[in-house]
């Protein structure tokens, strides 16, 4: 079913039509969430295939996800009804990949080169870092992945490098070169290489390039504020000055700084593709205009922007909702409740509605929370809690406490974080139970009283036995969540984690003290257990451990809907790019975690947290739920905390406060007031204070009202930091 001209600028605004109407040049689509941006790119493809009679074969369009280039090729299959399976689309990976797999040799690759993920990676840093003989505790394996990936990333092999006599540099060098080499021996090829020999394919090749310049008529990029400089690199050599691109993007919705990416990219695009003719699209379709007005007034704190407008023509719509949820396990309850009263009332489907949440670790209690509701979900482009790998190793220590004969558990944990345990020593164990029919650790105490090793062998073993022992008989007399902190700390997986570098190293401590806090709100009753007849049984635990244990198995069984059906979707701000949905929650809107913790001082990273909030905002269509949590379990302790500096950026006329619990209290804009935090700690904004433990500072902000005033203070040797002015006990200098 082919479509003519007037069917497929239908549905189109005038700059859209432009857009996708215009002749075969470059083009610059800037404008903000929901303004049809990817519609404008699925008509554009459906255009040049039907109108320009381009073949699919010569269209390349890169999107950001696997997922989204599946959609947009349905959408384009739709429109058109040419099949688009000879389109080129995908992410920048997959199409990097692609060119590899076709001209390995050209690429300088063996024939059957191996992809690695991101744990291989790392297994085999760890490898090349102990045949260098570098010390791994000063050259920690992940921070050498990080820093190569890195490299890769902005385009720099070894002999690029210069180290100026710096000793750490210098041997990340060393590292990543014999990395290369090992790499290149053995034909595997990691995430950032893909980009990277994909572009080195061209510049090596100028007659391949060639070819494929006079293949593509068309080039195609979703979500440009978010390529990195090997992206961008190889997009424009291959475009050359010879394919026309549309490059399509946000400045406000570039939340990948942290992973390279680079907004100036936008900039440089009217810079090097010259002639680019530039289309704004101002008119938003997804929001109604309080969601809609919301956005745009937080987005308009950042003060570097390129400065956009966007408007609806649709209705206000509905107030947003603020829930000031009196803890995280509220917080859970108040969205099961919305959601439960959503599906029943007003005819929403589950997949109708979203949580977002800004860290991985939050996903645990509403996944409970959901859990316990019998409410069907998924976690979007994650792991859920117990898959992730931190939360596995701690639970396998725990199991080995609870019994030592769990192999499976003790393979895992073994060497991690690494005790020179190596793979031959565990070869050994193997080998010695099968033979003898026992347990690894009963293998593990024969090679230790029968010297059936090495010395240096047996001594990494003894030094485990002990570990483990040692935890064992400490975690006798304390409480179960003092047990699994316990357990994270002596076992070193927490301080693994922190000589890690980089945002995800960062997540696996939050998971892991996430762990202590799930420890702490357990209670054994909550176990539903059945038996044979599915009739409900008490159970007997030895231990609140083994109840702990048993509980995390059952959440790790089976919670997760399956892809197809109907289920809400649970997934942190990052993951939710593009997306839409009727109905969006945000939780955990608080200080300390939205902005995170990490990036409040420093005021390209607040800004990077503001565009993703930006993003957050900008996927609800009809109606968003902001929620935080007055005190939370964060980080292993509870903590209180303040609403997010981002609710305030919130015009009040566009929200309404939810109130379920019986007290009464005073509206948002005045409890967020300055002045009422004034009239109640008698401080002044610029005022220096003195605290006992702090020393001097100056007020920087207040808000709040009587015994919950809070005072932010800047002090002049310890940061700047929230306080709650009942206990601070500031006094003025
Ligand atoms: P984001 O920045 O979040 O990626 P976007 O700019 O890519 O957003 P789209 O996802 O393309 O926006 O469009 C947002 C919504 O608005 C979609 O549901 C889309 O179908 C709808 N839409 C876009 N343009 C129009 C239009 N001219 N008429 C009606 N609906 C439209
Ligand atoms: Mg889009």
């Amino acid at each position: 079913r082919a479509m003519d001209v007037t069917e497929l600028l239908d549905g189109l605004n005038p700059p859209q039509r432009e857009a996708v109407a215009s002749p075969l040049n470059h083009q610059l689509v800037l404008a903000g969430a929901g303004s049809g941006k990817t519609r404008v790119l699925v008509h554009r493809i459906a255009w040049l295939m039907q109108i320009e009679h381009i073949s699919p074969s010569s269209i390349m369009a890169v999107t950001f996800t696997n997922k989204a280039a599946k959609e947009m090729r349905s959408r384009v299959e739709e429109l058109t009804g040419i099949s688009p399976k000879h389109l080129w689309i995908g992410t920048f990976h997959s199409l990097a990949h692609r060119l590899l797999r076709t001209h390995w040799k050209q690429a300088n690759l063996s024939e059957n080169f191996q992809v690695m993920d991101s744990d291989d990676q790392l297994r085999l840093i760890k490898r090349i870092v102990r045949g260098l003989n570098i010390d791994e505790e000063v050259y920690q394996p992940k921070q050498a992945q990080w820093y190569i990936n890195a490299q890769k990333d902005e385009g720099l092999r070894p002999q690029h490098i210069q180290p100026f006599g710096d000793q750490w540099a210098q041997t990340m060098v060393t590292i990543y070169s014999a990395y290369e080499e090992a790499c290149q021996r053995a034909g595997l090829v990691d995430f950032a290489e893909l980009l990277f020999r994909a572009h080195e394919l061209w510049l090596n090749n100028p007659s391949l390039l060639t070819q494929y310049q006079q293949r593509f008529r068309y080039i195609l990029v979703d979500e440009f504020q978010d390529t990195n400089t090997i992206q961008y690199a190889w997009l424009r050599v291959l475009a050359g000055n010879a394919i026309p691109v549309m490059a399509v993007g946000d400045d406000d919705q570039s939340i990948y700084g942290w992973r390279g990416a680079r907004i100036e990219n936008i900039q440089q695009f009217s810079k090097d593709f010259a002639g680019a003719q530039e289309i704004k699209l101002e008119q938003n379709y997804r929001s109604t205009g309080n969601i809609l007005k919301a956005a745009n007034s937080v987005i308009d704190n950042n003060p570097t922007r390129l400065g956009k407008n966007l408007w609806t023509e649709g209705d206000q719509g509905e107030p947003i909702a603020l829930y000031a949820a009196f803890n995280e396990q509220d917080e859970a309850r108040f969205i099961v409740d919305q959601v439960e009263s959503h599906f029943k009332n007003n005819d929403r489907t589950y997949q109708d509605m979203a949580v977002l949440y800004r860290s991985n670790a939050q996903s645990r209690v509403l996944e409970e929370a959901f859990i316990r509701a019998g409410l069907p979900y998924r976690i979007y482009g994650g792991q859920r809690f117990y898959e992730r790998l931190e939360i596995k190793n701690a639970m396998a220590y725990l199991r080995l406490l609870q019994n030592r004969h769990d192999d499976a558990s003790l393979e895992r944990v073994i060497n991690v974080p690494a005790r020179a345990i190596g793979e031959k020593t565990v070869e050994t164990l193997r080998q010695y139970a099968r033979e003898h029919g026992t347990s690894l650790w009963q293998a593990l105490e024969q090679a230790i009283r029968k010297d059936l090793l090495a010395a240096r062998a047996t001594t990494a073993l003894q030094k485990f036995e002990s570990l483990i022992d040692e935890m064992e008989v400490t975690c006798q007399s304390i409480e179960l969540h003092e047990q699994v902190d316990h357990v994270i700390q002596t076992s070193g997986l927490i301080e693994h984690h922190m000589k890690e570098k980089g945002e995800k190293a960062q997540a696996r401590i939050e998971n892991l003290e996430e762990l202590v806090n799930a420890a702490k709100t357990f209670d054994p009753d909550d176990i539903e257990a059945v038996d044979e007849n599915g009739e409900p049984v008490d159970v007997e635990y030895a231990s609140p451990l083994a109840a702990f244990l048993d509980q995390a198995a059952l959440d790790a069984g089976d919670a997760q809907a399956d892809e197809f059906e109907d289920s809400v979707q649970m997934m942190t701000l990052h993951s939710a790019k593009g997306l839409e949905f009727p109905v969006v929650f945000m939780a955990g809107l608080e200080e300390g975690l939205f902005p995170h913790k990490m990036s409040a001082d420093d005021p390209n990273r607040l800004e990077e947290e503001r565009r993703l909030c930006y993003v957050g905002i900008t996927r609800a269509m009809e109606k968003l739920y902001i929620c935080y949590a007055e005190s939370r379990r964060m980080y292993g302790q509870e903590n209180f905390a303040s609403p997010s500096r981002f609710i305030r950026e919130i015009p009040h006329d566009t929200i309404e406060e939810v109130r379920l619990k019986a007290t009464v209290s005073k509206p948002v804009s005045q409890q967020f007031s300055v002045e009422s935090a004034q009239e109640a700690t008698g401080l002044k904004i610029g005022q220096q204070v003195w605290h006992a433990k702090f020393g001097e500072g100056t007020v920087l902000d207040m808000e709040g009202q009587g015994a919950q005033a809070r005072v932010q203070v800047s002090f002049d040797f310890d940061g700047t930091k929230w306080l709650v002015a009942a206990y601070a006990n500031l006094r003025p200098m």
